[in-house]
């Protein structure tokens, strides 16, 4: 290939030439990452984070005790997104405050979720008064001094070891992936929504989704309660299935519900959750859980659907 230089003033010319013939007007900047070309502090962080993410994966390897760890990781029950979520976190990926602040970036680093300490890693998914609420909502045994303040190994360690434990229920073996990704989901509404999501819902939709990603899972499904091994079984042709599920906690907290819809392949169709308060018994909310999925394979005018098997998770009494 050949490379040569052209004078500024022809360079100028080609580039108005272009542009006229392209655009009928002036060649302009605009922002490469919001669909209207203009820039929003939401795409710029989105960027940053990209960047952070990039930079950290391709160039920093991990020492050997946390890539033994992200093997134990990467081996959790959990969608890859998840995993990757999880990765994030402890390679420090993540585009917390503290993080842009490392790469060069002026901003702020005080949370803004308690404005009490700095927005690391650790603080935001752990020890934050956010993060705290929700860890103490979520059933799931926390080390006897608390989470580490500064080790996001050492936290991931614990919830490991707890998803390991046949000492504990199993939904709550398996949820913390989930937890984790609704507490970031909830410091990101906060950030860019000014939203404060209510710690009681960020638990639920946490088991929820647990739930759901479980339900979803065609095959065996593994780590039923009491270590009861049960196979979903596929709808006979041309049908359509529909499973229910609900996650009751206690009658002072939100109860979740939700159902999934599957055709003959095991394919999801449609599914969808919902929250109720004030239920009292996980027996009432299996009965709500009924309800509502009838109301909306009736209100979606599904019908001759194969009822599934139900699942439903108490976390306690
Ligand atoms: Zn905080």
């Amino acid at each position: 290939m050949s490379v040569f230089l052209l004078p500024k003033d022809l360079c100028a010319m080609l580039t108005s030439a272009i542009a006229e013939f392209w655009w009928s007007k002036e060649d302009s900047y605009c922002w490469g990452f919001t669909n209207h070309g203009s820039y929003s502090t939401q795409s710029g962080y989105r960027l940053t984070e990209a960047i952070l993410t990039m930079n950290n994966s391709a160039n920093q390897s991990l020492p050997p005790v946390e890539k033994k760890l992200w093997g134990d990781l990467w081996k959790v029950k959990a969608p890859p997104k998840l995993k990757h979520f999880l990765w994030r976190a402890l390679s420090g990926a993540l585009a917390v405050k503290e993080r842009l602040r490392t790469r060069g970036i002026a901003v702020d680093i005080t949370c803004q979720g308690c404005g009490q300490a700095s927005e690391t890693i650790c603080h935001v998914l752990f020890c934050c008064d956010k993060a705290r609420r929700v860890w103490d909502l979520a059933n799931i045994p926390l080390p006897p001094a608390g989470f580490s303040r500064s080790s996001v190994l050492l936290n991931l360690v614990h919830l490991l070891s707890v998803s390991k434990n046949r000492g504990v229920d199993v939904s709550i073996q398996r949820v913390f992936p989930w937890m984790l990704w609704q507490i970031w989901k909830a410091r990101n509404s906060v950030i860019f929504n000014k939203l404060h999501a209510d710690p009681h819902h960020t638990v639920s939709h946490a088991y929820e989704e647990a739930e759901l990603w479980y339900q979803a899972q065609t095959g065996l499904i593994e780590a039923e309660p009491h270590h009861v091994k049960t196979s979903w079984h596929k709808p006979p042709e041309g049908s359509i299935k529909c499973n229910i599920s609900s996650s009751w906690i206690n009658a002072s907290q939100p109860c979740g519900v939700s159902w999934i819809l599957r055709d003959s392949r095991g394919s999801t169709i449609l599914h969808s959750r919902r929250a109720y308060s004030y239920i009292h018994s996980k027996e009432e909310a299996d009965l709500y859980a009924l309800l509502w999925a009838v109301e909306s394979m009736s209100n979606l005018h599904k019908h001759d659907i194969i009822g599934g098997d139900k699942r439903t998770h108490a976390v306690s009494t």
